[in-house]
């Protein structure tokens, strides 16, 4: 089992799957793929524990692998998925709650297998590595909580000053140890140069990323899609659709690798926001990123999806994406509609992210049996979904723990110097 760079059109420069992980982004600036996607094995059902589960459905993508042994993968997937991940049913579709990690959001699957397995490899080494991460919203909160305590590594995490709403700068700044935040004088964009700038300077080594271009994040995302599309069949004998709402494409490829090693999904469907980049590109064939718009849906604000190379590569002509990708667009007065009408419907209540993906199953699968991915816990967004429904979010026990904890951060200048 060997990976390459999308861009590496021979397959000259092989990587283990460790290896990938250690990298991050190829140096020709591609993105590690599998060179080909392995057999689902047959000694895998659902009733195993959810962590043995994960480690039955990576160990072919380890196979061989330089620095890790079937133990190590073993013990990963042990500290990385100690939360629930239940398929709940509503009157119409299944919903896979993605949101009772540590920080309630999706992110927390990717960013705990990669700390996890970072950990390893570097205590295996006797090598340290520090983790740059510039955030304005869900990704920091997720990869501080994954990689605080995590021997070998250490974190700094840098957000825009006066652009974070208030619960999510707690969840930023609540670490400390060996997790140290920073309130920058400047904008998200000044946070991502900062982090760039590091990178490239030579007097600096040692520094690491941790965003979702990672294969250590998407080979976790591809798990939960074989669990829950096997729970399905095995309760309703029938394969569903399932539903991603999609922002950086990368849930939804996990999606993808997983029917692709034979999981039993009928179709995988994408919802945007308004941020149309996909949808325009399978109506007319012409691929055109831009950038993105602000909606209430702002984790999913992405008008140049940065895994859309890895679906490129999966789906080599325009005709193979358009037979295997479909993707709608739900703008703000519809995702609002949506979080209303479940509410009222059901007594359930959706985030923005999730309620897009319920949107494009009311318009376009209401006869399906359909499987809706919820990316994050509605507490987290109590400002839009909170006047919508006309009562409060009780947050999550995880979510609430963060916030009774001390904040530390250092507020600095946009010149990363003063990160060191
Ligand atoms: C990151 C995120 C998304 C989008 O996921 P991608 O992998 O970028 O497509 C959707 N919802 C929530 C809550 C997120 O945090």
């Amino acid at each position: 089992m060997y990976y390459v760079s999308t861009r590496d059109k021979e397959k000259k420069n092989r990587l283990c799957a460790s290896e990938a992980i250690l990298q991050g982004l190829a140096p020709d600036g591609g993105l590690y793929v599998p060179s080909k996607l392995p057999e689902l094995s047959k000694d895998i059902n659902v009733d195993l524990p959810y962590d043995e589960f994960a480690y039955r459905v990576l160990l072919p993508f380890f196979e061989d692998d330089k620095n890790l042994s079937k133990e190590d993968l073993r013990d990963i997937c042990r500290g990385a998925f100690n939360f629930p991940i239940p398929l709940k049913k509503l009157s119409n579709t299944s919903v896979l709650e993605l949101f009772h990690g540590p920080t309630a959001a999706f992110k927390d699957f990717g960013a705990r297998f990669l700390a996890f397995t970072m950990e390893k490899l570097l205590v295996k080494k006797n090598e340290k590595l520090c983790i740059l991460v510039a955030t304005s919203g869900d990704t920091g909160g997720a990869v501080a909580s994954a990689f605080f305590k995590r021997q070998n590594l250490s974190v700094k995490v840098l957000f825009p000053k006066g652009r974070v709403a208030a619960r999510q700068k707690q969840q930023l700044t609540c670490w400390g140890e060996n997790v140290e935040s920073y309130e920058v004088r400047g904008s998200f964009d000044d946070c991502q140069r900062m982090v760039k700038s590091a990178f490239v300077d030579p007097s600096l080594s040692g520094l690491s990323s941790a965003n979702s271009i990672n294969l250590g994040r998407l080979l976790p995302q591809m798990v939960y899609y074989v669990y829950a599309s096997m729970q399905y069949v095995k309760e309703y004998g029938k394969e569903p659709v399932i539903i991603v709402p999609s922002g950086n494409v990368g849930n939804c490829t996990g999606a993808y690798w997983a029917r692709k090693i034979g999981s039993p999904i009928k179709r995988v469907a994408l919802s945007v926001n308004a941020n149309t980049t996909i949808p325009e590109y399978l109506e007319s064939g012409k691929y055109n990123p831009r950038d993105a718009i602000k909606t209430i849906a702002n984790a999913m604000d992405v008008g140049a999806p940065s895994n859309m190379e890895r679906l490129f590569d999966l789906f080599r002509s325009y005709e193979e994406m358009c037979s295997n990708v479909s993707a709608w667009s739900v703008v703000d007065d519809e995702i609002k509609r949506t979080i209303k009408e479940v509410y009222d419907e059901e007594g359930y209540v959706m985030c923005p992210h999730t309620a897009c993906g319920e949107r494009v199953r009311r318009d376009h699968f209401a006869n399906e049996d359909t499987i809706i991915v919820s990316t994050a816990h509605p507490a987290k967004f109590e400002t839009v979904v909170e006047p919508l429904i006309g009562t409060t979010v009780e947050m999550p026990a995880a979510l609430s723990s963060l916030m009774d904890k001390k904040s530390i951060y250092k507020e600095i200048d946009a010149d990363y110097h003063q990160l060191f």
